[in-house]
């Protein structure tokens, strides 16, 4: 997962990422198991903005990126739950 590829979606050019920054698509190389690394990475990131944001005291706004921490989360399990064991 270290080259650079183009969203099928929305025609995004990706970098280290197993589903599309803009629009979640997959790689079309991508496994379980990195969409959920992916998921996980992109969880720290919103719950970084998240912290930042109630730091600032943008509380409504930190409250929504809390949501949108458990989705990615929640995503996340379900793809690890995926994985072949
Ligand atoms: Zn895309």
């Amino acid at each position: 997962m270290t080259n650079s590829w183009a969203c099928g979606g929305c025609g995004m050019l990706n970098g280290d990422r197993a589903s599309c920054e803009a629009c979640g698509t997959s790689s079309p190389t991508a496994t379980a198991a990195d969409l959920a690394v992916t998921a996980m990475h992109d969880a720290a990131a919103a719950r970084r903005a998240q912290v930042n944001e109630a730091a600032g005291g943008n509380h409504e706004l930190a409250a929504l990126l809390g949501r949108v921490v458990d989705a990615h989360l929640d995503d996340a399990l379900a793809l690890r739950s995926l994985e072949v064991v």
